[in-house]
């Protein structure tokens, strides 16, 4: 690999110009795991901010930073580097020296332990990332991008999409769910440079797995699963908060049908903090809103606006006026959209169960099914319908 010549050249030109020994000693004790690379992602980070000037400081460990093809320096623990967007290219500088512009910045970590620390310059917030991190000037910010292990990757999303209080059975779910939109959704972001970012817009990831050891060792005990379908391909793996007590048909949120996003009755969830709600609104905006939906809309009179939802239903439809329920959701910021609608005088109450679009596994369902003992198995066959759980080597993109 690349790396390999670069290490040879690196350590030669150490010698050469510092003769720091000790570096070279730790150059030589850790080099050979970088050379077993596992599957990697680019995420971009702090994707949408605008940033044109960046702080960068490894927290344990040596990285080299690279130019193209060029070695610029090495840095460690307590070293700083400074990266400024100046037109179409990085400006890399360290306190001691400025190394010039660059089209393509690497931050290679020397061992798969390796970290770094980044700071936007004008910001107060540091992200810890684990491995490389690849600086490209974009168009009004530079593009950060984490060139990390997947399953480094994995851990991080897991304690920023399920908090610190889910047992570790539940973990693991979550590791899988997460893993396998990775590698069904890797290359979203091409355009961009990056596969994923790091928002909601695939999954949120706010850094490295620091704070839950239990999230590493489910992340390490799942390693390399993913869910396939009956086609051996990675599922769509949505998940949602809380499915009020029955799952939704994807083609009711996402107009595509999905063999296993079906409609699972949850008992599970109906207890937890999630599965209730309510919202009152006025008769009024709800009459001003069904006109604006449908110009022919005529309310009959003295009917009342009564609609129920034993099942989950796809639209809203009464008086000759069909919207779909996910529109209606958006529109009035619902909680999910598995509700009942009863007027009551001037108001219209809608009364509500769960929390998201109520799409494929429910988590607080999934966490009580933990907690009572089921098997990640089992848990991710009761709301994902007829999938399998592969090595991701073995699915087809
Ligand atoms: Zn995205
Ligand atoms: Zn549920």
């Amino acid at each position: 690999m690349r790396i390999t010549i670069y290490l040879n050249f690196m350590i030669n030109q150490v010698l050469e110009k510092s003769g720091r020994a000790t570096l070279l000693l730790f150059l030589f004790l850790n080099c050979s795991p970088c050379f077993a690379q596992s599957e990697r992602i680019d995420v971009g980070i702090l994707s949408g901010k605008k940033i044109t000037r960046l702080l960068v400081a490894p927290v344990s460990d040596v990285y080299s930073v690279f130019a193209g093809d060029s070695l610029l320096t090495l840095i460690k623990r307590n070293d700083a580097l400074s990266l400024t967007l100046m037109n179409d290219s990085v400006e890399v500088k360290t306190i001691a020296q400025t190394f010039g512009t660059f089209k393509r910045v690497q931050i290679m970590a020397l061992s798969k332990q390796a970290s770094l620390k980044i700071k936007p310059a004008d910001g107060k917030t540091e992200t810890h990332l684990d491995n490389d991190l690849f600086i490209n000037p974009g168009k009004n910010s530079l593009t950060i991008i984490n060139h990390a292990d997947l399953d480094n990757y994995v851990a991080g999303v897991v304690e920023a999409e399920t908090g610190y209080s889910a047992p570790e059975e539940y973990y693991k779910i979550q590791a899988i769910m997460c893993r396998t939109f990775a590698i069904e959704s890797k290359g979203k972001h091409k355009a961009d440079g990056y596969d994923l970012c790091d928002r909601e817009h695939c999954q949120v990831f706010k850094g490295r797995n620091n704070r839950k050891p239990e999230i590493k060792l489910a992340v390490a005990a799942t390693s390399g699963i993913v869910l396939v379908d009956s086609t051996n391909k990675p599922i769509f793996a949505a998940y949602h908060s809380n499915c009020g007590g029955q799952t939704d048909y994807s083609e009711n949120v996402w107009k595509t049908e999905k063999s296993y996003l079906k409609p699972v009755v949850d008992t599970f969830c109906i207890s937890s903090r999630n599965a209730n709600w309510q919202k009152i609104i006025s008769l009024h905006d709800w009459e001003k809103y069904l006109v604006k939906q449908n110009k022919e809309y005529i309310k009959p009179a003295d009917s009342l606006y009564c609609f129920y939802q034993p099942e989950r239903k796809s639209d809203y439809n009464l008086f000759g006026s069909k919207i779909s329920l996910t529109q209606v959701r958006k529109d009035f910021k619902l909680s999910s959209t598995y509700f009942h609608i009863e007027q009551d005088a001037d108001n219209i109450i809608f009364t509500g169960r769960g929390l998201g679009h109520g799409v494929g596994l429910c988590q607080q369902g999934a966490i009580e099914m933990a907690r009572k003992g089921y098997s990640y198995k089992k848990i991710l066959g009761y709301y994902y319908k007829g999938v399998r759980l592969v090595n991701y080597s073995q699915t087809r993109n």
